[in-house]
């Protein structure tokens, strides 16, 4: 069913009256079906003529209630991203729309203590003569002190069968009692707790926790950017904040992206923390969330880390918030309310009055801005914590490495002369070697050499990929599969079709080529989709069993991988090709970040970085550490080009089977929108557009789109506002799908 993009009114049936409440979920007629939704206020009359308004059919998860202060954050989420209240909602809730209860478990005791204690244990005090079974049953509860057990336990503990128990259930020689079972999120803890007392900050860090502790005890709101390089110790901070802030009755929020929330980051909290900490993701059940919710409730969990909607976890008296690797695009949610977890994470914080520390060791260019105009306080850790200083870099030049005469990048070339020469070292030394190549699959171009055409997703426009391991071709966006064509479907010639390009796969073959009996891992999408994949695969690294990890962006992100002493770039290039105005920051961010894995451990480090194009500013400034560079030459780009930070954007993107359709319609949107932006408020608003988007169809929806670039928030929202509400009341019913992307990460 559609989310309504307007609140309905029902009445509360008597025998609900005191179970439903502001923030309660209910199930409610909706014509004919039944839908579920949030009771997000109470009138005591309807706004609608009394006879229209339908009773409540009956709540959902009745212990629970969305928070009111979750309820306006959900509100100011859904204004300003354009989204439904009620999906806002959904998401802003911790256990979304389900339907759970607490798990509960039936226990026994014996009734009559007094009487079994005391009497003659062959007859009970009904009368009834009790069986040699029945006594196994009192002398085990009596043994145990009558403290409660479950039946099973129970029966096993006097070995009877289940009949023995019911009887004495029914003649109430046992008492029944429900006990609340807690789901556990399944992040154990090994290790022994540390105490920051055993940890000696290094003056920089010292004064950085100064500062941080004092925000905090002003109880005011306070926004910092942590700006530290890999391996700077900004988790120790973190902990010592948090720390800080339970013994002064404050809450605490820890937001890390998705990929990065590894068992090993949720122990390193729960070791220092303990019991407080709660952990929250996507991937756990409604009933482990509902559990988790309770528990914050009651005061027992006053930490929470987590992916992205762990920002929506219901603290009372917020004191910390921390986004860690807060340039990470995926705290962009993907789908509606396309939210920035990190944009909210402030507004909480704002709210609640906090300190909110956004930490990275390559922030965001917003982040960066923000800090410069004075909205963020920045604080930096400009050196690595332990025996060794940063990574020495080096750049190969692809350009040299192509065979001459075909131009074409084959097997033997992938890794260059430098490259593999340094792996041997490390492979004879005993070390370990991480290699990253954004990009999985095995070749990501299967072009035909007598057309020069590649083979294209049939529903898609990309090209597709072929993946050795199926040995098929895949579309990456809509998962299409077909086998390698024999005869090329263009131009019907037989035996020319040939796999070209990178992909991880290619290289793990290179790898096991050039480097018969070292032990490699592949880790991307497509390796690790298995459940406990990641993990399995975290503990052969750790352990040393493993020589070579490969990988994609998967493996740059937040690691600590001690024996890592050499890190090579496959590639440095890919991220500079896509048509998105954050292409040089992604790629500096990336580099940098798998750069930050090399030697951390005990032995020093050294960085490969492979590239054609060497002298790119974000590949130049990655090798050579001039952090300060980059950020000053991004930013001038980016005023120059009016990009934010020095605007704000709306990309929509109009989709549908009907091509005509959907560009007629796209133009007559973006006219809307242009005649409201002559008028001189919105002097500095621009709409831009329509144009086909860079994939121009995705699963047969063809896609256009139109961009909207202003000033200042406010204008851009009332000006799109206004359009929208104009483009809906001629099209009330279309076949063409709006999707509205305010501040967007990637214009794809
Ligand atoms: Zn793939
Ligand atoms: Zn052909
Ligand atoms: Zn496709």
């Amino acid at each position: 069913m559609q989310p309504l993009p307007e609140p309905l009114t029902y009445y509360i049936p008597e025998k609900w009256s005191e179970v439903i409440r502001v923030g309660s979920i209910v199930a409610v007629p909706l014509r004919s079906e039944e839908a579920a939704g949030f009771v997000i206020d109470l009138a005591d009359k309807p706004d609608i003529r009394p006879q229209l308004v339908r009773p409540i059919a009956r709540p959902l998860s009745p212990d629970y209630t969305l928070e009111p202060e979750l309820i306006d954050l959900g509100r100011w989420i859904a204004d300003y991203y354009f989204a439904s209240l009620g999906e806002t909602l959904a998401t802003v809730s911790m256990i979304g729309l389900s339907d759970v209860r607490p798990r509960t478990r039936t226990l026994l005791r014996l009734a009559h203590v007094e009487h079994w204690l005391t009497r003659n244990r062959d007859q009970a005090p009904d009368g009834k003569r009790a069986t040699a079974g029945h006594r196994q049953v009192i002398d085990a509860l009596l043994t145990a002190g009558n403290r409660p057990m479950a039946a099973e336990d129970l029966r096993a503990a006097a070995s009877v069968g289940p009949g023995v128990i019911k009887t004495m259930l029914e003649r109430g020689w046992l008492v029944a009692s429900d006990e609340i079972v807690e789901r556990d999120d399944e992040y154990d803890v090994d290790g022994p707790p540390t105490r920051s007392e055993e940890i000696q900050l290094t003056p920089r860090q010292q004064a950085v926790h100064d500062e941080l502790i004092t925000a905090l005890h002003s109880g005011a709101y306070h926004a910092f950017l942590l700006h530290g390089v890999t391996g700077s110790g900004k988790t120790e901070i973190y902990l010592r904040v948090i720390e800080e802030g339970l013994r002064t009755g404050r809450s605490a929020i820890v937001l890390v992206p998705e990929i990065s929330l590894t068992p090993q980051v949720v122990e390193a909290f729960r070791r220092r923390l303990g019991g407080v900490v709660g952990v929250y993701h996507s991937k756990l059940n409604a009933g482990q969330k509902f559990d988790l919710w309770r528990r914050i409730r009651a005061r027992e969990t006053r930490v929470v880390i987590g992916a992205r909607s762990a920002l929506f976890s219901p603290l009372p008296n917020l004191g910390v918030v921390i986004v860690d690797e807060e340039h990470e695009a995926s705290y962009k949610q993907d789908s509606t309310p396309r939210y920035h977890a990190r944009d909210m994470a402030v507004l909480r914080a704002t709210r609640a009055g906090a300190v909110v520390i956004l930490g990275s060791a390559t922030p965001s260019i917003e982040s960066l801005h923000n800090a410069r105009e004075g909205k963020y306080r920045r604080l930096t850790l400009p050196e690595r914590i332990g025996p060794h200083a940063s990574p020495v870099m080096t750049v190969v030049d692809m350009k040299r490495h192509v065979s001459q005469g075909s131009g074409e990048l084959l097997g033997g070339h992938l890794i260059s002369p430098l490259l593999e020469e340094a792996i041997h070292e490390r492979l004879r030394r005993g070390e370990q070697v991480l290699l990253l190549l954004n990009r999985r699959g095995f070749a990501n171009q299967v072009m035909c050499l007598a057309c020069s055409q590649t083979l294209q997703c049939p529903h898609c426009d990309v090209s597709l990929t072929y993946h050795k391991t199926l040995d098929q071709l895949m579309c990456h966006w809509c998962g299409y599969k077909q086998r390698v064509p024999a005869v090329c479907p263009r131009c019907n010639k037989a035996g020319e079709i040939h796999k070209l390009g990178l992909g991880t796969q290619r290289i793990e073959e290179t790898l096991a080529e050039k480097f018969p009996g070292a032990r490699s891992i592949r880790i991307d999408v497509d390796s690790m989709r298995r459940k406990g994949a990641f993990q399995q695969a975290w503990r052969a690294i750790t352990q040393g069993e493993i020589d070579i990890i490969l990988g994609t962006q998967m493996i740059a992100k937040g690691l600590h991988l001690e024996r890592v002493t050499l890190v090579g770039v496959i590639s440095a290039d890919f991220a500079l090709f896509l048509p998105d105005f954050r292409a040089a920051e992604r790629t500096y961010s990336l580099l940098t970040q798998v750069a930050g894995r090399a030697g951390r451990g005990q032995f020093p480090g050294e960085v490969i970085l492979q590239t054609f194009m060497p002298h790119h500013y974000a590949i130049d400034a990655a090798a050579r550490l001039a952090e300060e560079a980059f950020y000053e030459r991004e930013l001038h780009i980016r005023r120059m080009l009016r990009f934010p930070p020095f605007s704000r954007l709306a990309g929509l993107i109009l989709s549908g089977k009907d091509e005509h359709l959907v560009r007629d319609q796209s133009a007559q949107l973006a006219g809307f929108l242009k005649t409201l932006a002559y008028r001189p408020r919105f002097r500095a608003v621009r709409v831009l557009g329509p144009t086909p988007a860079p994939i121009g169809r995705i699963e047969d929806q063809y896609r256009w789109r139109i961009l909207i670039r202003s000033a200042h928030a406010g204008l851009l929202h009332t000006l799109l506002g206004d359009g929208l509400r104009e483009f809906e009341r001629h099209h009330k019913k279309s076949q063409v799908n709006l999707t509205l992307d305010i501040d967007p990460q990637d214009l794809l």
